[in-house]
């Protein structure tokens, strides 16, 4: 385990106690500092070992140096945490697990990804391309191990951090080799307040560019491209990359379908290219990836029906991305509604046949779908599981022959589950459930 001796005996806080928090706190404890934890939301029993539970109220701020605050709690907006202001009152230092973890000063090179769709499969890519390679690599951050977790691969290895508008907005220590940017749309907006603060949280990951790295974006996102166009980046050091690129090097992978994931995949591709791989090694590696769970993941197969659990899609844009990889689509949609909506997913509903909504969405997803389109059914089926039978059953008395049921919710999963794996797993139970040794029945 690392440890800082700039804390030695000095007096931290962290306030929140989720993964990053924790591992934070150990790190700091490990730094021999005095951690005092808190978090709103959990109770003492879960205090990391050494560290003492006590409200920030009654922290002796005199002796603070420096507040360690989680992704989630707002540190910039009109919700900004109490803790925060407190700490600036008293010209404490405000970091997060990010910048512990570069302050434990990793010798490896550092790559950040960001982006509001994508970023977990264009780490998990890039991961497979590094060590497919043979270069020692690590994932974290907003996947993978919290970033205090992740052991230093050394000065020839990568660590591949990805990373959250929210982690980002927290960040001021950062030094990346290469950084991406694979898109930005409305997402968090009940976090960040407004879209700007967002867009300006995703373009913070700049900043962290040194004098020799390299900044990745896609070339396909008119938007992201115009925003670029506002910052002031040299030209040596923006590489704007093709989805065409992707598509040649991912060719038929069922893995990596869709044109998003060739985007995903020109990003993944540009970023090993700053490690020295040539196209050959990027290739070979590329078509022994496998894709990441609950993204457009195939979990089903016949002459006649693919069924596909893409429930990482809790916006209304990565629906649309999944929308329109497919024809002859029953949509499984539904959970607790982004602000608005269905959103993009409502460019694509000529791809679907049927609609089987669940979750708290269902009438503000209705009402949506119906304004754009009054021919497809809508059927209200409350649960995923009811959803998931009916989709099959219709599936097996239709006429078509091919067919695809698709789960990509456009929604969070907080409403019925804990999270969207949860719901994913919930979802490969209720295939299982209706189908027997490759035939599905209801
Ligand atoms: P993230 O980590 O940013 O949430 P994931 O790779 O986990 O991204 O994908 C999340 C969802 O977004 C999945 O439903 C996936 O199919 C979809 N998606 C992936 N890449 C993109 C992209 N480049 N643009 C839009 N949607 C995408």
């Amino acid at each position: 385990m690392k440890n800082i001796s700039y804390f030695n005996d000095k007096y931290v806080g962290v306030l929140g106690l989720g993964l990053s928090g924790n591992a934070a706190a150990n790190v700091l404890v490990k730094s021999n500092a005095n951690v005092f934890v808190f978090d709103d939301k959990k109770n003492k029993s879960l205090v990391p070992k050494k560290t003492t539970w006590l409200n920030y109220k009654d922290w002796d701020w005199e002796k603070i140096d420096t507040l360690f605050v989680s992704p989630g709690i707002p540190i910039n907006s009109t919700k900004t945490h109490e803790a925060i202001k407190i700490a600036k009152k008293n010209n404490v230092n405000i970091l997060n697990e990010i910048d512990l973890f570069f302050l434990t000063r990793p010798s490896a090179k550092i790559i950040g990804v960001t982006g509001t769709n994508g970023k977990s499969t264009t780490v998990a890519l890039l991961n497979h391309i590094l060590t497919f390679n043979k270069i020692n690599s690590v994932i974290g951050g907003n996947f993978g191990l919290p970033a205090c977790e992740i052991i230093d691969p050394g000065k020839n290895g990568v660590i591949i951090l990805e990373l959250s508008s929210y982690q980002l907005d927290g960040a001021s220590k950062l030094s990346l080799h290469a950084a991406a940017i694979i898109n930005i749309t409305p997402d968090h907006i009940d976090y960040h307040e407004d879209f700007h603060n967002y867009i300006k949280s995703k373009l913070k990951i700049i900043s962290f560019l040194n004098q020799y790295s390299k900044l990745i974006i896609s070339n396909d996102d008119p938007f992201l491209k115009k925003i670029i166009n506002t910052q002031e980046i040299p030209k040596s050091k923006l590489i704007k990359v093709n989805r065409s690129i992707g598509k040649n090097f991912v060719q038929n992978s069922i893995y990596l379908s869709g044109k998003h994931n060739h985007i995903n995949a020109a990003i993944a591709i540009a970023l090993a290219q700053t490690m020295k791989l040539n196209e050959e090694q990027i290739k070979q590696a590329i078509n022994t990836f496998k894709g990441l769970p609950h993204r457009l993941e195939q979990i089903f197969f016949s002459d006649k029906i693919r069924i596909i659990n893409d429930s990482k899609a809790t916006n209304g844009e990565a629906t649309a991305a999944a929308l329109s990889s497919f024809k002859n689509i029953f949509w499984i949609a539904g959970g607790r509604p982004k602000s608005d909506g269905i959103g993009k997913a409502s460019n694509c509903l000529k791809n679907v046949l049927k609609i089987f909504l669940f979750g708290e969405s269902s009438e503000f997803f209705s009402k949506q779908i119906l304004a754009l389109n009054k021919h497809i059914p809508v059927i209200y089926c409350e649960t995923l599981e009811n959803a998931t039978k009916l989709a099959i059953h219709k599936s097996q008395n239709s006429e078509l022959k091919h067919i695809i049921i698709l789960l990509s919710p456009a929604a969070a999963s907080f409403d019925q589950f804990k999270n969207f794996e949860e719901r994913g797993d919930h979802f490969k139970k209720a295939v299982n459930l209706y189908s027997q040794k490759g035939n599905l029945v209801c």
